[in-house]
């Protein structure tokens, strides 16, 4: 099976967060992407490849054009106007009206307007970083229109916290609808009415980016489990009362252990089977495992493998798996590969 990596993902190393009142290092560190490919590299069945690059016309379909281009320029607007040279944290959160529909001219104003926390941060190689996580995602895309069954790709940064127009949660581009999009325009049509691709969002947190991003898209499919957002960031969105005929969420409580997990995971793939599915994307996070400090979930490292046996039996459609959360640096990496063992062993 193949996996893609890119090493561009070192240039994003921001310093610092601030997260539960407490400036902190950077949770969402290089480290994590670079302990998932060290340990793949010695799994057998993983073939490890790097990600092409891609037009950037397909990044245009799932983001704004106005905060693409902030992405790009955003570091050296920041720094050219005297700003903390290490790296953009916004201090300034517009809601309702205020964000109104333009971000202002200032560098302030304009991180506020397209930054949605202070626990993501953009430095000066965010760009180049996020432009080959997107990159990353494309390449396992297009592996899987060439006939694979199903790929694996390591991205980093993560990006289902990532809207329309907005950075959060560590997520610059949404790499899932991002993939999900290329899928759509470039896949064969099962049925009429267009190739219908079915997302399903396995991280701890809801993906709200990945959410938004949707509802402006036809034919995809959104379903989300995650932690109960009275409880769990991003706390405003995840809840069933967002369901549309384009997305379903399962909010789920802390302490929610592996059986009652598995009976919620079914009920999610049973749906998709529904919708009809040709391509499946899994946004995979492992934040949902017992011993992750963002999470709150108590699920057994036994688990990610049942997943995605079942998965393979029940979907039976080629499948995107793309990375996105775990910050239980002792247990990230073999929890990734656990989850995709099943996928090397059924390999054609
Ligand atoms: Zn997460």
């Amino acid at each position: 099976m193949k996996v893609v990596y890119s090493p561009h993902h070192i240039l994003h190393n921001p310093p610092k967060e601030f997260i539960s009142s407490k400036v902190v290092a950077y949770g969402e560190s290089p480290e994590r992407a670079e302990l998932i490919y060290e340990f793949l590299m010695d799994v057998e069945g993983a073939e490890l490849i790097s990600a092409e690059t891609f037009d950037h016309g397909h990044f245009f379909k799932v983001h704004s054009t106005e905060y693409l281009e902030y992405l790009q320029t955003a570091y050296e607007e920041w720094v050219a106007a005297g700003l903390w040279a290490e790296g953009i944290m916004p201090e300034f959160f517009p809601i309702g009206k205020l964000r109104g529909h333009r971000p202002g001219k200032s560098p302030e104003g304009k991180a506020g307007f397209y930054m949605t926390d202070s626990c993501t941060m953009i430095v000066k190689g965010t760009w180049e970083a996020v432009r080959y996580s997107g990159y990353t995602a494309l390449t396992g895309a297009k592996h899987l229109l060439m006939g694979q069954s199903s790929v694996f790709s390591l991205c980093r940064p993560p990006g289902h916290h990532a809207g329309f127009d907005y950075a959060g949660g560590y997520c610059f581009v949404n790499n899932t609808a991002l993939a999900a999009k290329y899928l759509q325009d470039s896949g064969e049509l099962k049925s009429n009415g267009g190739v219908k691709v079915g997302i399903l969002d396995l991280d701890f947190h809801h993906g709200n980016g990945t959410q938004d991003i949707v509802q402006r898209l036809e034919n995809i499919l959104f379903i989300s489990l995650h932690g109960d957002p009275d409880y769990s960031y991003p706390y405003l969105t995840g809840f069933t009362s967002e369901n549309t005929s384009k997305n379903i969420n399962f909010p789920l409580s802390p302490g929610i252990t592996d059986e009652n997990y598995f009976k919620v995971f079914c009920d999610a793939v049973s749906t998709l089977q529904q919708f009809g599915a040709s391509y499946l994307v899994v946004s995979l996070g492992v934040d949902t495992f017992e011993k992750d400090p963002l999470g709150n979930f108590c699920l057994s490292a036994k688990i990610y493998p049942r997943l995605a046996e079942y998965l393979i039996n029940e979907m039976k459609v080629p499948t995107l798996i793309v990375m996105e959360g775990g910050y239980n640096k002792e247990f990230l990496a073999s929890n990734v590969a656990s989850f995709l063992k099943p996928f090397f062993d059924h390999q054609p």
